[in-house]
């Protein structure tokens, strides 16, 4: 293995270690400046026997050195924990977990960061049903309904507190009209209403209650198979 090495190096150290040990190098950051820690290189050995995490720095001179992190629940901790309570940390997506037991659940289902998705099979003997049969039938009838509306201008006279934030009423959305369009599962319209009017709410809730009508109507009525 070459000295310094890279991630490369790092990379044959893991397999010819064979998932005995895994290695996660972490680099600081500067963000806004704000301070904080991210994964430069993140293991691909799940569950290794011995794990290593290193802080990559930098000297005065431009060259790099790595440190060995003792604890890295406290270093990442810092930036992801607001409360004093320890977090554990999971070593591949950095989430933190009150407990140890959560973090090993977290791993043992395998972590997202690494499996890329976590699949769960039903147990031996699970029966797996459908419980929603009547998702099962088309909609018989869709309405589409748009409204148009007058944009008013109000007078606002209100003091605002600048302190807080605040809502300025600017305009009122009137409504003057509406289109209900009735499609049954073919496609095919069977019903189309144009209103305009400035009673056009009231209107609005008549005409929808006559439709629901009309469509129970159509729904509920016996037909002849012979004709
Ligand atoms: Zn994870």
């Amino acid at each position: 293995m070459k000295y310094p090495c890279c991630n490369n190096d790092i990379d044959k150290f893991e397999d010819k270690n064979n998932g005995l040990i895994s290695i996660n190098i972490y680099q600081e950051f500067n963000y806004n400046g704000k301070a904080g820690i991210s994964v430069h290189r993140r293991t691909k050995v799940i569950n290794a026997k011995h794990h290593i995490s290193l802080l990559k720095i930098e000297d005065d001179n431009g060259k790099t050195h790595y440190v060995y992190i003792k604890d890295y629940d406290k270093l990442i901790g810092q930036q992801t924990n607001k409360t004093t309570n320890k977090l554990f940390h999971c070593r591949y997506c950095q989430h933190g977990f009150i407990r140890q037991d959560l973090l090993d659940n977290h791993v043992k289902r395998g972590c997202l960061s690494v499996e890329g998705q976590s699949v769960k099979l039903p147990d031996k003997g699970d029966v797996i049903g459908f419980l929603n049969e009547n998702r099962k039938f088309k909609c018989p009838y869709v309405v589409y309904g748009d409204f148009e509306c007058l944009t008013e201008k109000i007078e606002n006279n209100e003091q605002q507190n600048t302190d807080k934030s605040y809502t300025t009423k600017y305009q009122n959305h009137t409504p003057t009209g509406f289109q209900l369009t009735v499609v049954d599962s073919e496609r095919k319209i069977v019903d189309n209403i144009l209103y305009r009017g400035s009673d056009c709410m009231e209107a609005f809730c008549k005409i929808i209650g006559e439709i629901e009508k009309d469509i129970l109507n159509k729904l509920t009525k016996h037909w002849n198979v012979n004709n």
